[in-house]
């Protein structure tokens, strides 16, 4: 068995049966026409994932690297992009050559690989903005396939890869198409606050791009030093007819519109309102400046882990009459509160 402690950011220490660095195409076919009948899973950072129990299964990791210009003109650069590269190497890769695009995305965790999967995004930018398409393996039989932008399927931190293909294609490489002369999004309030602080009125991509990192570092946890998966659960949509009931016990609750009828809460404001925010239970908790963030002190188990979250779903549920869902995936499988 092997560990897989520093294949999570969780700093969880669980096993699983055999773990595979997968460092080429041709290695990962090989790797799966060699082992036809066995149960595999893919693992990138482990950067959005809780490890529970052992797993039974063989675990690949994918750590295909490589950035190379594939086409360009007076517009656009378009790169290959290996699914093993870290997604933040690639944002700066990107303003090391003044290509625009994905500078809203800065520091965000995990790799190249996993970005179409969750189709990644943050302060009003998704990676699909910038996606042309990308090259996969089955693990079942080990065919090379090619997805464009409409197989994905992508949606609100969701693609086709987290429901009817979940599992089975291991991302090789995503073709990026980014920008030469980019318009900046500084539509979200954050980076205007942090822009206006710095005395930036003209902002360039580098300026977007040490906005969010600012923004993020002062309220994320480094995984290296206090073990975390980012946010754990996804932001609930609810009705408006919902909102208005809770509007009456909570006139200061934030939302934003998704349509005429639903609206978008942020997890972290309800989980701070039930007192959870900051709060210590055994090796876990959550993170002090984000209550959105789950935290492993040191030592922390996969389950002592999991409890948390459903005691946190719970008090939601309790006083919001709000269902929140776990964003992280749950290894082996999810199991549900009781
Ligand atoms: P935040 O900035 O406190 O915002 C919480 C929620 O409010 C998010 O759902 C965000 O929508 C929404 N929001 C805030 N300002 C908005 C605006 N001007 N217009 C529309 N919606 C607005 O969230 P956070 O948890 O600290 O995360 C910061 C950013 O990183 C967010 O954009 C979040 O989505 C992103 N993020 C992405 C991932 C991922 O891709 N896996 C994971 C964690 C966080 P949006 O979600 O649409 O931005």
């Amino acid at each position: 068995m092997n560990s897989l402690k520093s294949y999570n950011t969780f700093g969880v220490d669980v096993h699983c049966a055999h773990l595979e660095i997968i460092k080429s195409e041709n290695q990962l076919i090989t790797f799966l026409k060699d082992h036809p009948d066995k149960e595999k899973r893919i693992i990138g950072e482990g950067s959005n994932l809780l490890l529970v129990n052992d797993l039974n299964e063989m675990v690949l990791v994918n750590r295909i690297k490589g950035i190379s210009i594939i086409d360009e003109n007076d517009e656009y650069v378009k790169v290959v992009v290996g699914g093993g590269e870290n997604w933040h190497q690639f944002v700066i890769w990107a303003l090391d050559h003044n290509l625009g695009g994905i500078e809203n995305l800065s520091l965000i965790p995990g790799t190249v690989g996993a970005a179409p999967i969750q189709n990644i995004g943050a302060y009003g930018t998704e990676q699909d903005s910038v996606f042309e398409y990308l090259f996969a393996v089955d693990m079942k039989n080990g065919t090379k396939r090619v997805f464009s932008k409409e197989d994905c399927q992508f949606g609100y931190r969701d693609s086709i890869f987290k429901s009817t293909l979940k599992d089975r294609y291991f991302i090789t490489g995503v073709v990026y198409r980014l920008l030469r002369h980019p318009m900046v999004n500084t539509s979200y309030g954050a980076i205007k606050e942090v822009l206006k602080a710095w005395r930036v009125s003209d902002p360039d991509i580098n300026d977007v791009s040490r906005a969010v990192i600012y923004i993020r570092q002062s309220k994320l946890p480094d995984p290296k030093i206090i073990g975390n998966s980012g946010s754990f659960f996804k932001n609930p949509i609810i009705t408006r007819t919902h909102l208005e009931k809770l509007q009456h016990f909570f006139p200061e609750m934030p939302f934003y519109p998704i349509d005429n009828n639903l609206v978008k809460v942020p997890a972290g404001w309800l989980i701070e309102k039930c007192g959870w925010k900051g709060k210590k239970v055994g090796q876990t908790g959550t993170y002090k400046k984000q209550a959105l963030v789950l935290v492993n002190y040191g030592g922390a188990s996969g389950r002592e882990i999991l409890e948390l979250s459903y005691n946190i779903r719970n008090s939601v549920r309790d006083t919001f009459d709000i269902d929140i869902q776990p964003e992280v995936n749950i290894w082996p499988d999810m199991v549900e509160a009781h």
